[in-house]
Order: C-alpha cells, then structure tokens, then sequence
C-alpha cells in the first residue's frame, strides 16, 4: 500500500497534467445521473467513480460501511462516520485506482458501472448546509476596504488584528456551481439622493473566497483550540460570495451585513480534503500584535493554494482578471476555528465557513471587483473591449483554484455563476 498522497502515484485512469484530479486528490462529491439517484463520487482525472456501485461491487467491503450512506443526497452522514474511516476510505480508494492494482481495472463490468465522464453528470451541493459564517479574515482585503470607505490611514478597525472578524450569514441560499440566479432588488441610497430609493442592484460583486467544512460537531459549551481544529474540519472548496455593494452601504449599520449578502453564495461541488492539501501548507503572516493565548498556534498552517476569477459575457471569451493565493489569509482556519467556539458556540458537520475575500498585495490579485475597479473608479477593461465596474446581467462570474508543488496539482475544479436580469 502507497500513501493516498505519494507523488509518485500513478492511476490507470489517464489523468493529464493539468487536471485538477489526479490520484493524489481524490475530492468527494454529490452527484446524479439521468438514471441514477442522487450519490456519492469521487473525481478521478475527467471521470467520477460511484461509490455506490463500488460498495456493492463488494470493492469497499472491509470498511463496513452501509449502502446507504454511499447513496445519501449529501455528503454529511458519510462525514459523520469520523476522519479515520473517511481517510481509510480515501486510501482504499487510491489503492483501487493505482495503475499497479488489477481488481476494478479488470473487472469490465464493475469498471463500466462505476466509473463516468464527469461531463455526463450532474454535480449537486456536497453538503446539507446547516449554519454557514463569514470571516473577513484577509489583510489586503480589509486594508482596502478600510481605505476605500474609512481612513487610509487607520484603514484597519482597532479589533481587526486581535480576532478573526467575522457574521453569521445564511445557508438557505447557498447554492452549486452552475445555479443562475437573478440580480437582487433592495434599498439603496445614492450619494445625491435625500432619502433612498427601491430597485435592483446596480453594484452587484462577487467575492473570492474558499470554504472549509466543519466535520465534526460539538457540543453547545465545548471549544475547539487551534491545536484541535483540523480534526474538525473535513475538506475545502471554491465559494463566491456575492455581494451588492450598494445594497451593503445602506444597510450595514451598526449590524453589519444582511440583504447585501443573503441573496445567494455559490459553492464548487467537489469537496477535497483536508489530508489531500496538506502537502501545501506554508507559513502564514507574523502576527503582530501577538495575539491572545486561545489563539496562537504552532507550525505552518496557511495553505499555498492559487486562485484566480474570470468573467464570461454571454457569448463571449473568459476573461481572467485576478490572480490570488489562500496563503494571503491573515487568520488561519484553525484560528477562525477556535474564535468561533471559544464563546462555547457549537458547531455541526457540514456548516461552511468561509474565509472572506481574499485578496493579495498587489492590484491584480484583488478578490472583488470592489477593489479591482477601486469603486468604480478603474473599469476593468475585458477581451471582448467592453468594460466592468461591477458585474453586468448575464455575465458568468468562474472562480477556479489549485495547490501546485513539483508535479502534482491538487485542484478545486471550479465555482461558477451566472447573473440573470432582475426580476
Ligand atoms: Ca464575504
């Protein structure tokens, strides 16, 4: 047996270089057929393999796991069965896919039932979302923001560099990769107008964020301390978290976010794994001020993980306008971890919580079309020649992300959106 992350794995699914999805990844996801009933996958190279149809092909049997877990509408039970199972899970998975293991690569029947172009599939929200929250955990992010609307000069609120700021958003919106949705209506109040005024958005943004998954519950009182954190948490994926801008300005006072943000977060379905990116893990900011005792932590716990967003006009080319990395965060996830339940907040399997907009030092690696356009102030200039302050109806909004180190790439796949006209 060769460790689920060996570079030196090799599959006898041809997986190309540049697919998100070698052997070494191995993400979970939910998906269905037009036959089949909604379940569990896993993406290898340009296919998903059914674990259902693993299961009863015998091929999992050692892990005693019940069908009906494989043939669940969300990933959230088989999450429940713990990381040692889910891991055991993982590396009998690689084991089947190795090119050196005959068993499924044989067998034409299992083979053939099991394993489908991913293109053929309809990919489904991989968890029941119960609670979801927001960090607002990247300097660069915060910086500018702070800039733009407050104080270049103490851009930065006085809590920001002692706690992971963060607010409880709403799971019910939260949706899969692919999902339109139409441009939210809402109150806003222009700079010249006495009182505010009733329409749709016209400052509508995303946000480049990545999610972790909580995937291990606790009980109301308990706390999880940094050292801790990455038992509780399963896996990652891509999320935009769009906002209207405009809606936000209005309303955000003294509470802070609401309509601005509730309308709708769009997820990417594959779900990798926190034992598949630990490879990539890579020092984080020096903390200064030191920060309280129930948040320090030891070792590397940022993780190298390269992002980057396009925007697609309808019938038109993609356009790439940022390129940004994970490892900008100033907070790390097991101290946003161990903030959220110090107070004693319990947690459950499958709530989302998300990093905040990430953005990097420099103006092209800026997650938010906010701080690229500088408020409206630099349209951003696309291949077709027309121009963007904020996201236009119609136009599809693609965040994509992957780990790289020598020659494996770990990939998220993508998260993508497409704004239709208000309604
Ligand atoms: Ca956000």
């Amino acid at each position: 047996m060769i460790k689920a992350n060996d570079p030196a794995l090799k599959s006898w699914i041809e997986v190309d270089d540049n697919c998100d999805f070698p052997i070494q990844n191995l993400p979970f996801g939910i998906f269905k057929t037009q036959s089949s009933s909604p379940r569990i996958g896993v993406a290898i190279g340009d296919q998903v393999l059914d674990l259902a149809v693993l299961n009863k092909f015998g091929y999992l049997n050692n892990l005693r796991i019940d069908d009906a877990i494989f043939t669940n509408q969300y990933l959230n039970d088989f999450i429940a069965l713990g990381k040692p199972t889910c891991s055991a899970l993982r590396q009998r998975i690689s084991d089947l896919l190795n090119e050196s293991n005959a068993e499924l690569r044989d067998n034409k029947e299992a083979r053939e039932k099991a394993l489908q172009y991913i293109s053929n599939v309809q990919m489904l929200m991989p968890v029941k979302v119960g609670d979801y929250t927001d960090f607002y955990s990247s300097i660069d992010h915060a910086t500018n923001v702070g800039t733009m609307f407050r104080d270049p000069v103490n851009a930065l609120f006085p809590n920001w560099k002692h706690l992971p700021v963060g607010y409880h958003g709403r799971a019910s919106s939260i949706i899969i990769s692919g999902t339109d949705f139409h441009r939210p209506k809402g109150q806003t109040k222009p700079s010249d107008a006495e009182v505010p005024v009733f329409g749709p958005s016209k400052n509508l943004d995303f946000e480049l964020e990545v999610a972790f998954i909580v995937g291990k519950q606790t009980a109301l009182g308990e706390s999880v301390s940094t050292e801790q954190a990455d038992d509780y948490i399963f896996g990652l994926t891509l999320f935009n978290d769009w906002s209207a801008r405009d809606i936000q300005t209005w309303e955000y006072v003294p509470l802070g976010p609401f309509l601005a943000k509730n309308f709708a977060s769009t997820v990417s379905p594959w779900v990798v794994t926190l034992e598949a990116i630990e490879p990539f893990r890579t020092e984080g900011y020096k903390q200064d001020p030191k920060v309280l005792p129930y948040l320090e932590y030891t070792g590397n716990k940022n993780i190298d993980i390269n992002l980057e967003v396009s925007i697609q006009p309808e019938n038109s080319t993609e356009t790439t306008i940022c390129k940004s990395n994970y490892k900008f965060m100033y907070w790390t996830m097991e101290q946003q971890l161990a903030h959220h339940t110090v107070n004693g907040c319990n947690i459950n399997i499958g709530d989302m919580m998300a990093s905040g907009t990430i953005s990097g030092p420099t103006p092209d690696s800026f997650g938010s079309m906010l701080e690229l356009s500088w408020k409206g102030t630099k349209p951003l200039k696309l291949n077709d020649g027309s121009e963007r302050k904020f996201i236009n109806d119609n136009d599809t909004v693609i965040i994509r992300g992957y780990c790289k180190k020598e020659i494996v790439r770990i990939g998220f796949g993508e998260v993508r959106g497409k704004v239709l006209p208000a309604l």
